[in-house]
């Protein structure tokens, strides 16, 4: 069956609310894809949504970006240059754990007598708030409310309030906030590939700890990485009745105990703040201390500071970023406009989660909301999340960016590993270092150097940061094209032309082909913009490409080379058909056998070997069909819409990052009801667990993709050449409009596209030019706004 055929209209339960996901009552079928799409994070650490009392739960998890054990990697077969270490991010100290009891009555969500339950995640507060209602065996009501916030703006900081009020009578009340270093059967089970390992021993040792008063901070490390984790929690109670409390703890749990004879009517209120500090080369003392400073200022300022500073965040983040969408009528998107919102925030406000406080680390493909795919950094953020971040909060990808910088020396000596010059990224990794044990499916994927490139060119043409090109970006350039020129070669058998062999693109259901059309275009464009930097140098900064030519060895005879390389690189193209064959082979597999494969048996990656998908033309996602967006100037209309109708009934979508893709280019071709379909897979990939795994964590990826739909897909944002353009498309019926800012070189534009008309509005910076359909429109402060038609769906000839 067609992707777009399986794509049975996803539902989303949670009631439609612009700024919020509710959760009416608790639903226990449900809890681990909760766990996941009600997670909070800051991109530095991040916390599943577990409830308060720990359970129940599938995973109760906390996540530390970058904090990893490694492993050897075991193979039957041993092969040279296969990746030696396995990496996963491990699920540290619990630190959220606070337990009621009323009148000695544990408070347990699983089979307590709940007579209201709501819980919310609040997109603007950037909180994660619950209301219980709870009557106990022996008749007492009790309400109890919860907030928890991992802070955007202090990296190391989270807190929760929490509140307990006796309705209709007095009791002894115990409110114990608990921490527990987590250990390996807290780990993720492995009965997918795409999960992560699970550790046979411990993985988190003891190092030390402190205990003072209310506060407890456990420092805990890994035996192989040798990293250091501190976890601290303390604690402010406000009660009109008095209190005492204990303070426990071993090597690995801590717990503070509070104990009230409560009255009826009065609330007792519990602070509890978090911190958590991690260190690659730090003693555990030290990294203990800067636990206890962050616990001193975050106990200081209180719950209410903490919050207040959150909303500001959120409040900057969505002036900049937010999406509005109103007054849709599309028959075929089956949603709402206030449920189409609310999917559009969800996405946006998970990437913040993911990658705000990156900082010094990647975005994982789960974010901080699982363990899948252990915690690794993978293209997913080059090619889909920097465009939304880079047009919307380029500083977190510049940071994004800068970390990859950081990997080059270990880039370089994997690409000498592999006999090659010049540099290559490893294709999943925490540390830097190829994690990928499948070489066939990762290490071949050589394209990451130049997604990496790719999204480096947008963010300088998006920013003008030239500094960052000339400091960071023309070293990671040169090396990229030295790979490139390496690996391929002029080939007589294809008329001299270059050639990149044995690479595997971005479809892993074809891997180590000959000239993947993907990899080859944009492997040329990383050779053009290596060539374009040292030019720029030349002309701009000659001491400082003395200086690069000196750091790497660069002799000018080189760009000569990537140039003849860029010039004569060959792109597959079968003149007969007009389609762009994926790799070489591609046209000469065996068809896949897609009527007969029941919707049961995908993702196939699960029900058949490899060999057997390899041998087919059966695509994961989209390989051709997304060069075709990425380098869309490379290529006319007709031959989109004609590769799209080819490659389209191949696609299984059976990887997330498919659907986003191939609504943009199924918009821009004008397949209208295709788009929506895949529009709105996109939309809800995580919110209706469209691919049946959200519960290992949100498709950080798709969620950037989804981004995507809206800008380039509807917005018909293109910027190839660096210069901002438009080319709205819509459904021929819809009345919808759209909204959306933009930042580009320090200005902020608005971007609003209703049926008749499409409105630039400069709202911060002057002096912007930007192309709507075939027009140059100049907006500075004297004139900031321009109208224009927005035209009529194209229609294409043929
Ligand atoms: C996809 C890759 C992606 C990875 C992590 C895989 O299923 O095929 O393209 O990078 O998931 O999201």
């Amino acid at each position: 069956m067609l992707h777009h055929e399986r794509l049975r209209p996803p539902t989303n339960d949670f009631p439609p609310d612009g700024w919020r996901l509710i959760e009416k009552r608790f639903h226990p079928e449900f809890i681990a894809q909760t766990e996941a799409v009600l997670a909070l994070g800051n991109g530095y650490f991040g916390m599943r949504g577990n409830p308060e009392e720990g359970g129940p739960s599938v995973q109760n998890g906390t996540f530390v970006n970058g904090f990893y054990e490694s492993w050897p990697i075991v193979y039957a077969e041993e092969g040279y240059g296969f990746a030696r270490t396995g990496q996963t991010i491990l699920n540290v100290t619990d630190s959220k754990i606070i337990k009621l009891f009323v009148d000695d009555e544990p408070f347990s969500l699983a089979d307590a007598n709940i007579r209201q339950y709501e819980r919310q995640l609040n997109m603007e507060s950037g909180t994660l708030d619950r209301e219980i209602l709870w009557q106990t065996r022996s008749g007492m009501q009790v309400r109890i409310k919860s907030r928890r916030l991992i802070s955007f703006r202090q990296r190391h900081a989270a807190a929760i309030l929490y509140e307990v009020t006796l309705l209709n009578g007095a009791a002894p009340v115990v409110i114990s906030s608990e921490m527990y270093s987590r250990q390996p059967g807290d780990q993720e089970r492995a009965d997918d590939p795409r999960k992560a390992k699970i550790f046979s021993g411990r993985v988190l040792h003891h190092r030390a700890h402190l205990a003072r008063d209310r506060r407890i901070v456990l420092v805990h490390g890994t035996e192989q990485t040798r990293m250091v984790l501190a976890c601290g929690i303390d604690h402010d109670i406000k009660s009109e009745r008095p209190h005492h409390y204990t303070a426990e703890h071993t090597e690995d749990s801590g717990q503070v105990a509070f104990t009230i004879d409560a009255q009826s009517g009065s609330t007792i209120r519990l602070t509890k703040y978090i911190t958590y500090h991690t260190a690659k080369t730090d003693s555990p003392g030290e990294v203990g201390r800067r636990a206890e400073r962050t616990l001193n200022r975050i106990t200081a300022q209180g719950f209410s500071e903490l919050l207040a500073e959150q909303e500001q965040y959120l409040h900057d983040f969505w002036r900049k970023s937010d999406v509005r969408v109103s007054n849709i009528r599309i028959e075929r998107a089956r949603l709402s406009t206030i449920e189409i919102q609310q999917a559009i925030r969800v996405n946006l406000f998970h990437i913040l989660q993911a990658s705000a406080r990156a900082e010094d680390n990647g975005v994982a493909a789960k974010g901080l909301t699982g363990q899948a795919y252990e915690g690794h950094y993978f293209w997913d953020t080059e090619i889909y999340l920097l465009p939304f971040l880079i047009y919307t909060s380029p500083q977190i990808a510049r940071n994004l960016l800068r970390f990859r910088y950081g990997m080059l020396d270990k880039a370089r000596r994997r690409a000498r590993e592999l006999s090659q010059q010049g540099a290559l990224f490893p294709w999943r990794t925490i540390s830097g270092e190829e994690a990928s044990a499948y070489y066939e499916a990762g290490t071949a994927q050589y394209h990451i150097n130049a997604d990496i490139m790719y999204a480096l060119r947008k963010y300088v043409n998006a920013t003008g940061d030239e500094e960052f090109l000339f400091d960071c970006g023309a070293e990671m350039l040169v090396e990229t094209a030295r790979l490139w020129r390496d690996l391929g070669f002029f080939s007589p058998r294809k008329g001299g032309k270059f050639c990149i062999n044995g690479v595997t693109g971005p479809d892993e259901y074809k891997t180590v082909v000959n000239n993947n059309t993907y990899t080859n275009l944009m492997s040329r464009e990383n050779l053009r913009y290596a060539v374009e930097t040292v030019e720029a140098l030349q002309l701009k900064k000659p001491e400082a490409l003395e200086a690069l030519m000196q750091k790497t060895g660069l002799k000018l005879s080189e760009v000569e080379e990537w140039k003849r390389a860029a010039d004569n690189m060959y792109i597959p193209f079968d003149a007969e058909t007009g389609i762009y064959p994926q790799d070489d082979s591609f046209l000469d597999r065996e068809p896949w056998d897609f009527k007969n494969t029941p919707e049961e048996k995908y993702p196939l990656l699960l029900f058949y070997h490899p060999l057997n998908i390899y041998r087919h033309q059966v695509i994961k996602q989209a390989d051709v069909i997304l060069a075709m967006f990425l380098l869309g100037h490379e290529f006319s209309l007709e031959a989109k819409k004609r590769n799209f109708e080819f490659y389209d009934p191949l696609t299984t979508g059976d990887s997330s990052l498919s659907s986003c893709i191939e609504a943009i280019v199924a918009l821009e071709i004008g397949e209208f009801d295709k788009a929506v379909q895949y529009a709105r897979a996109a939309l809800l990939m995580d919110l209706a667990d469209v691919g049946g795994n959200v519960k290992d964590g949100c498709h950080i990826a798709s969620m950037g993709g989804t981004w995507m739909v809206f800008a380039y897909g509807f917005g018909g944002l293109r910027d190839y050449d660096g210069t901002l353009s438009f080319r709205p498309q819509r459904p021929p019926e819809a009345e919808a409009s759209l909204r959306f800012p933009l930042t580009y070189r320090g200005r902020l534009l608005e971007v609003e596209i209703s049926r008749e008309s499409t409105t630039y509005s400069l709202l911060e910076g002057a002096g912007l030019v930007i192309r709507h359909e075939d027009e140059t429109i100049s907006l500075d402060r004297a004139n900031p706004t321009a109208v224009r038609p927005t035209l009529q769906p194209l229609k294409l000839a043929g």
